[in-house]
């Protein structure tokens, strides 16, 4: 059987040191073992092109971790194998996820020259004393000068913010959302702080902003920002939307390659569960499917696509009785700017 496409997604769990909120697979290693790190990824890239059938890889995510520390031969290395093994259409979306503090104008012009077209920068803030307290090792200046270069030499650029920390108020936010107009990005994403338990943050009794201004803050970051939101932390210029992204929130099989990464990828009619290339690899039911569609695809303001398996696993009646925060619309179910405040919940009640 024709194997369908299947996005990849490679994990690159090193990081120069670790950020104080960070909770995400990743050790702080001055000098890993590269060479042994890119043959690892490769091994694991032919034993899914063994086992999926060669399939065609709309997208490659290069997440971390902190990507942009990779050499760029292991990175050229990589996508060879992914070139040789799958097939890699021209104009497939390649991003690295990248730290300022990691990468300057000549190693991100290598990078390109070796594939990346579109580069997500860990920005965070645009205040040198809140990238201090978050554990940052770049300046807001180092920040600013990336996205540039990336800019100027043609690649897509996506940044990352994180707001409602202990300091910050509405007007805060707004602030940066107004500097992020100005400097023209086509995409950004806006995390709230969450603190998570084993982290620096988790141990320290941080006096944080209350629900009610972290909603004041959501809601504004909408209301200020020249993008719109087209996920629940994600804005872009039409067009500029994150292929990857929108096609893992879509219900597309992709496969995650790297200690830690987590996959859904699909073989002869059935959906598996799949960690790594020997960690974990489960079947899943239909309609488990189904209800991950449904919970992916709801966090997206286009929504999740009423195919038949996601139909079978919603309540309808109980969505068309609540039409301020959920709507079908155009073969689509998706919530109001009024629901994506209580999503969790929505979602709970509209699956059966
Ligand atoms: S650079 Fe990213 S992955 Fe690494 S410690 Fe900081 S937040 Fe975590």
């Amino acid at each position: 059987m024709q194997a369908i496409p299947h996005n990849i997604y490679i994990h690159v769990p090193f990081c120069m040191s670790k950020c104080n909120y960070c909770a995400f697979f990743s050790q702080a290693c001055v000098a890993p073992d590269w060479g042994k790190y890119s043959a690892d990824i490769c091994d694991e890239i032919k034993y899914w092109a063994t086992k999926i059938g060669r399939f065609d890889v709309p997208t490659v995510f290069f997440g971390g971790g902190t990507p942009s520390l990779m050499p760029v031969e292991c990175f050229a290395q990589i996508m060879n194998t992914i070139c040789t093994h799958c097939n890699l259409p021209a104009g497939a979306e390649i991003t690295l996820e990248s730290n300022p503090a990691t990468i300057d104008k000549e190693k991100l012009n290598s990078m390109r020259n070796a594939g990346v077209n579109r580069l997500s920068i860990g920005v965070q803030s645009f205040d040198d004393a809140r990238l201090k307290f978050l554990g940052r090792r770049h300046s807001a200046d180092d920040a600013r000068q990336l996205i540039a270069s990336a800019q100027n030499i043609g690649l897509r650029v996506s940044a990352d913010f994180i707001y409602g920390l202990p300091q910050d108020t509405v007007d805060d936010v707004i602030k940066t959302c107004h500097q992020i107009n100005q400097i023209g990005l086509a995409h950004c994403s806006m995390y709230e702080l969450t603190i998570e338990q084993n982290t620096p943050f988790g141990k320290m009794n941080l006096n944080m902003p209350d629900n009610d201004t972290m909603a004041q803050m959501y809601m504004a970051i909408g209301d200020t920002l020249k993008l719109p939101r087209y996920e629940v932390s994600n804005y872009a210029q039409g067009g500029d939307e994150c292929r990857h992204n929108q096609n893992v929130w879509d219900g597309a099989a992709y496969v995650g390659i790297g200690q830690g990464a987590a996959g859904r990828v699909y073989i002869d009619d059935t959906w598996y569960e799949q960690r790594g290339a020997y960690e974990q690899f489960d079947k899943i039911s239909n309609q488990t499917r189904a209800i991950e569609k449904v919970i992916m695809g709801m966090r997206t303001v286009r929504g999740c696509e009423l195919t038949d398996d996601v139909k079978n696993v919603i309540d309808i009646a109980w969505i068309n009785s609540h039409p301020t925060l959920v709507r079908i619309n155009g073969g689509r179910v998706a919530a109001t700017p009024q629901g994506m405040l209580v999503l969790d919940d929505i979602v709970e009640k509209m699956v059966r």
